[in-house]
């Protein structure tokens, strides 16, 4: 009989092919065309899946992992979740080290998603045997067989974006982008598209977002690493204190940073004036947008894709939660207005 069954076989088949879509109210009165790549469609609800797909299927073609390996990586952000994700799908042991400073709920969802999760010690050394860079090399070599994703500093994670964030991008926009704007953290996003879509038009224009504390911008400026740079800073996902191997920094034309605060109610501002729900990087480069278009970087016919790496659900206890924006300082007597209040109905 013939198969009318409209199914896929396995969550796994919906990762990538995300959609692009125009912003249209949050960049009103700026010049050009603005529009977003929504990563959080992907099933792990972040651009992260595409390189956990892509890293452990070239592993398996590699013949390093077979049934019941075990595949290892020190996060407890999106890259985890995704990790969980595929693994539980291939049947494979998926061990996280993550840091004490991960919060509770974030332990939660990859420990139900299957993972094996280490928490180790935030406050000591990246050399100290108890750090989650040491945990995680540790069990990689005691585990024969595993492999360890190791994202900062393998190539394929720019690869995936090579292989398949890019293509999308320039298939979706008709080959008409004239900029490329996104977050950099581990860089393989950016170098990975920007790769691929100089490759089919060398004029498209590629500017990554960096965070006030992180060394990316002077990096790429200066190619010296200054530690002067470095500060704390709340957003998580871009920016770093470390140059990240798995950056092109060739393929990016400039960085510019933006600030915690800013970013934090630019990403209020996206759900509320395109009804999208989505995470605080994504704030980030909508932000950056905003400064981009007032030092007039973009030309009215410009046709600028912006990429929000994840879902607003993520940082409900931080950028949604009116009670944290207050504890950073984050509201003054101009925004604190901006937030809704909730009416309760008595018994
Ligand atoms: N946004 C978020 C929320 C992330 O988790 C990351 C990854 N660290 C990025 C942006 C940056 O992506 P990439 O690592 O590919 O540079």
């Amino acid at each position: 009989m013939e198969n009318k069954i409209k199914a896929h076989n396995s969550i796994l088949e919906l990762v990538g092919n995300t959609p692009l879509v125009r912003l249209n109210r949050i960049s009103e009165g700026f010049t050009g065309n603005f529009f977003a790549k929504v990563e959080s469609f992907n099933p792990g609800h972040s651009s992260k899946d595409r390189i956990a797909m892509h890293i452990i299927e070239e592993a398996e073609r590699k013949g390093i992992l077979t049934e019941g390996s075990t595949i290892i990586e020190t996060t407890s952000g999106n890259t985890g979740f995704s990790i969980a994700m595929v693994s539980i799908i291939k049947g494979y042991k998926c061990i996280l080290a993550v840091s004490s400073k991960s919060s509770k709920d974030k332990i939660d969802m990859l420990r139900t998603m299957g993972a094996i999760v280490y928490v180790c010690p935030a406050h000591v050394s990246a050399d100290d045997p108890r750090s989650y860079y040491e945990v995680a090399k540790r069990l990689h070599k005691e585990t024969s067989g595993s492999i360890y994703i190791n994202q900062y500093f393998n190539e394929l994670n720019m690869e995936a974006h090579y292989k398949s964030t890019g293509p999308e991008i320039w298939e979706q926009t008709g080959g008409q982008i004239t900029h490329l704007v996104a977050c950099s953290g581990t860089g393989g996003t950016i170098s990975g598209t920007a790769k691929y879509l100089k490759e089919q038009n060398p004029n498209v224009k590629v500017i990554g977002v960096d965070a006030f504390g992180s060394i990316l911008k002077k990096y790429h400026e200066t190619r010296e690493f200054d530690s002067n740079e470095i500060y704390p800073y709340r957003i998580e996902g871009l920016g770093k204190n470390l140059i990240p191997g798995a950056t092109d920094f060739d393929v990016i034309d400039k960085f510019i940073k933006v600030t915690d605060s800013e970013s934090a109610h630019t990403a209020r501002e996206i759900a509320k004036t395109e009804g999208i729900f989505a995470g605080y990087t994504s704030g980030a480069v909508t932000q950056a947008l905003k400064q981009l278009n007032e030092q007039g970087e973009f030309g009215p016919k410009d046709n600028v894709v912006v990429i929000f790496p994840d879902h607003g659900s993520r940082y409900m206890s931080k950028v949604y939660s009116d009670q944290w924006m207050e504890d950073q300082g984050f509201f003054d007597t101009n925004t604190v207005s901006e937030t809704q209040k909730v009416q309760y109905i008595k018994e």
